[in-house]
């Protein structure tokens, strides 16, 4: 019983977490703003929020 009450604690956790970084990364972002740099500081290319989360929900097809 210990050890469901602790993996719960750790399911807790996580889903905190998760949820401050989807607030803090998606919630309060513009969506069309780009999420790292504009593309001269790094290879992320200039993408937007938009762009990046539409990707990571569609199934690559290489
Ligand atoms: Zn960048």
């Amino acid at each position: 019983m210990g050890d469901l009450i602790f993996k719960l604690r750790v399911l807790r956790m996580m889903i905190g977490h998760a949820y401050e970084e989807w607030r803090d990364s998606v919630w309060k972002c513009d969506l069309d703003s780009t999420y790292c740099c504009d593309g001269r500081e790094c290879c992320c290319g200039a993408e937007t929020v938009r762009e990046l989360w539409s990707y990571a929900g569609t199934p690559s097809n290489g």
